[in-house]
């Protein structure tokens, strides 16, 4: 929240407010507690949150309360704190309110598929099992029991922490890298992203704007120093330079810069620092160069705020000589409201040349990557303000650097099958420019308004090729965004402004701007970049992908463990005899056991080939039919080599042959585990140490299973017995093909991949 401290405007976390701090309002902001307004500028509140309505309600100082929660559409306002927390209207409503629902990620979806597969497969199994041996005449309560161990043998018991443990690390590590998921699922299904709409100021652009450039129909102005610092200078054509005093066009032009502007520049103990917009805070450091000072608030009778629909921002300013209405934005939108043109010569009505003239000063500062800002201004009688009949004073450009890390980023982006597209509020020429120097090459640029005439299927054509989308307005995102997932790509789009909400609400990632984001785009996002910076959103795909990679590495892992438990189990009933595992041994088994080891496994880094591979299909099952291959062909390895050494053992004795069987199917499990550690990598290529939490996994579950079997207290509870020597031994041999056929098998296919090359 902006709130005013000893005189001074500053930011704090929300929950640090008190009753009677004055907060400032700008559109976007969602509203920090419960307030009245004091002072406003074409204030309207977006209530639905509260009412359930989508209209946004226009408050003045006749219906002067804010409530928390909801959220500025437009204009700024003063306002005082009157309740905070619990005490608010969304405190009491959130006392009376449950979870609110949310849509269910491709993750979910899959999981919850295979759950009711599982479920219903554990169910026909054991159920048919128990109803046929019953049938045949066997014991009840024997098959009852049986029936109970088969069931919990089938179900993955430590699915759910495991998932939600592996989750939760990633997005764990993904904050310190800068990208905060607001869903814990966020990540991973940006790792099935194929397109990333990204736009162009502060993500590809390091946001930090420096006029440098000033034009007007008689001349030419170039600006020194860098950064918001006020110290630098404007220079003319012949090298001198040249203060407001010295020249009445640029003094206006500066004048609006100072004027029209909600930007402030603070001297911090090392830097200059800025709240606003970056645009704002770049022409008012602009005004300071040319020693134009800044107006005072109440020079200011009214303002139209700058909203990227409408491109321009004017403000009603009181002056000696009378009103005068001051306006800046996008060319194009402050030439389609203005007649008149400044010149030497006085002021002429904009003729044809005139708009020439601008045309290629314009093209030229948006070839270099100049963000361009038009100014213009009117004298007017009247006491508000209407956006026509204005005089042209000229153009300002700004220099946006290219963030560096951003090149690199779409390269990898690209290795990785990902389409990237801009989609920019800027001009067509600067957003080439800028995407030429970040290496995003594109077939066309095209604009908001030619994306106006393209039908729906004009549109889907063109977004098969590399476009850039410039001049847009933030409805176009959400066309663009549905239009692509009709094509079945899984788009994440980012956004920062209000009206950005819908598209990131729509997209199946929405990426809010953690520094310039308003509130609102922050709330409508899956995932918040910390940073502002593209290049973390490529890193959280990479995140994701290795996440997503991760569950399926140990889901398999864990169904492989369970199906060795199954087949021993059902040869068991069926040859007849004791059971080979009891009920708590399973248990043990799969919650225990795997369940450590699985968590390790999600743990495993990501694969070094992992952004050179495309995105997964959006149907691409978790288990998929290698998976389903794998799982049976382990299961049906350790699950017979586990019945042999129980069957060859019974003879001395029932006890000593259930340990040493169920001790063997857990060292089967824990030795198998390395061949689920890359799918279709061997181990010596991914690194043995690579990943030591699983090592340490593999220690500590062994070490649980040697206590489950000499440890009195648990010889007790999972019905165990000392083994010796000679059943190790048994183990050990029946274990060590699970570690050298698959990384033998793997080496090979590795082989034959690289010389494929
Ligand atoms: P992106 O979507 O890549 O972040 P953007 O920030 O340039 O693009 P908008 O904020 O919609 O998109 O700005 C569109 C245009 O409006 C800019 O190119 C600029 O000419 C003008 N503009 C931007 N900020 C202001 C402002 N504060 N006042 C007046 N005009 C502005």
């Amino acid at each position: 929240a902006m709130v005013v401290r000893d005189g001074q405007e500053i930011i704090i976390p929300s929950r640090e407010l008190v009753p009677g701090d004055l907060i400032v309002l700008q559109a976007g902001d969602t509203i920090p507690a419960d307030a009245t307004v004091l002072d406003s500028v074409c204030l309207s509140v977006d209530e639905s949150i509260l009412t359930g309505e989508s209209d946004s309600d226009s408050k003045d100082l006749r219906t002067p309360k804010l409530f928390t929660g909801t959220a500025i559409a437009a204009g700024h306002a003063e306002a005082c704190v009157t309740a905070i927390g619990a005490k608010t209207e969304f405190g009491h409503i959130a006392e009376l309110t449950g979870s609110i629902g949310s849509k269910q990620t491709h993750l979910q979806k899959h999981l919850s598929k295979l759950a009711s597969q599982l479920g219903f497969t554990a169910l026909i199994i054991a159920g048919g099992i128990s109803v046929l041996g019953i049938a045949l005449g066997r014991d009840l309560t024997e098959m009852l029991m049986t029936g109970l161990s088969l069931a919990v043998a089938i179900v993955p018991e430590g699915l759910p922490a495991v998932v939600t443990i592996t989750l939760a690390l990633g997005a764990a590590a993904m904050v310190r890298q800068n990208a905060l998921a607001r869903r814990l699922q966020a990540i991973e299904t940006l790792g099935a992203a194929s397109v990333i709409c990204t736009d162009k100021t502060g993500t590809l652009t390091e946001n930090k704007m420096t006029a440098t450039r000033i034009w007007t129909p008689d001349q030419l102005f170039q600006v020194t120093g860098t950064g918001y610092d006020p110290a630098g200078h404007i220079e003319a054509d012949d090298g001198k330079r040249v203060r407001a005093r010295d020249d009445a066009h640029l003094a206006q032009i500066l004048k609006i810069a100072a004027t029209c502007t909600h930007a402030r520049l603070v001297r911090g103990q090392k830097d200059w620092a800025m709240t606003g917009s970056p645009t704002e805070g770049a022409l008012l450091a602009l005004a300071f160069k040319g020693w134009q000072s800044r107006a005072t608030d109440g020079d200011i009778i009214s303002e139209i705020p700058f909203d990227s629909d409408r491109k321009r921002m004017s403000v009603l300013s009181r002056a000696s000589e009378g009103n005068e209405i001051l306006m800046k934005g996008a060319p194009e939108a402050i030439l389609s409201v203005s007649t008149n043109i400044r010149t030497a010569d006085g002021n002429q009505p904009l003729g044809e040349s005139n708009h020439n003239s601008i045309r290629e000063a314009y093209e030229e500062m948006a070839a270099d990557g100049l963000r361009v800002i038009a100014f213009a201004a009117r004298k007017t009688p009247e006491q508000n303000i209407t956006e026509s009949g204005m005089t042209f004073l000229g153009l300002v450009g700004l220099i946006d650097p290219p963030r560096p890390e951003v090149r690199d980023a779409i390269k990898s982006a690209r290795s990785a099958s990902i389409r990237v597209l801009m989609i920019t509020g800027d001009s067509p020429v600067t957003a080439r420019a800028i995407a030429a120097q970040v290496g995003l090459d594109a077939d066309t640029v095209v604009t908001g308004k030619s994306l106006d005439e393209q039908d729906d299927a004009g549109l889907r054509e063109l977004l098969k090729s590399d476009v850039i989308l410039a001049r847009t307005r933030p409805a176009d995102k959400m066309r663009v965004v549905s239009t692509l997932q009709a094509q079945n790509q899984i788009v994440a789009m980012t956004g920062d402004g209000v009206n950005d909400a819908p598209a990131l609400k729509q997209a199946d990632i929405g990426i809010a701007m953690g520094i310039r984001g308003t509130d609102v785009a922050r709330e409508a996002a899956d995932l918040v970049l910390l940073d502002d910076n593209f290049a973390t959103i490529v890193g959280a795909i990479g995140e994701g992908r290795r996440q997503f990679s991760n569950i399926r590495k140990f889901v398999r892992y864990l169904l492989s463990s369970n199906a060795g438990e199954i087949v021993a189990l059902v040869v068991n009933i069926a040859i007849g005899g004791p059971l080979i595992f009891l009920a708590t041994q399973i248990l043990w088994m799969n919650l225990v056991t795997d369940g450590v080891t699985a968590v390790a496994l999600g743990l495993e880094k990501g694969e070094p080939d992992q952004m050179e591979m495309p995105p997964r299909r959006k149907d691409e099952p978790i288990l998929g039919v290698g998976g389903v291959a794998l799982i049976c062909l382990l299961g049906l390895y350790s699950g017979s080599a586990s019945y042999w050494i129980f069957n060859s053992l019974l003879d001395s004795g029932v006890d000593l042959a259930r340990t040493t069987a169920f001790t063997a199917m857990v060292t089967f499990e824990k030795i198998s585990v390395f061949a689920f550690r890359s799918l279709h990598l061997p181990c010596w290529r991914i690194g043995w140490l690579s990943n030591p939490l699983l090592l340490v996994a593999f220690v500590v579950t062994m070490g649980a299973q040697v206590l489950a079997i000499y440890w009195t207290p648990l010889q007790h509870l999972l019905h165990t017995v000392a083994i010796g020597q000679n059943q190790w031994l048994l183990i050990a041999g029946f274990a060590l093909p699970l570690l050298i056929v698959p990384e033998l098998v793997k080496t090979i296919q590795y082989v034959a991949s690289q010389r494929a090359r």
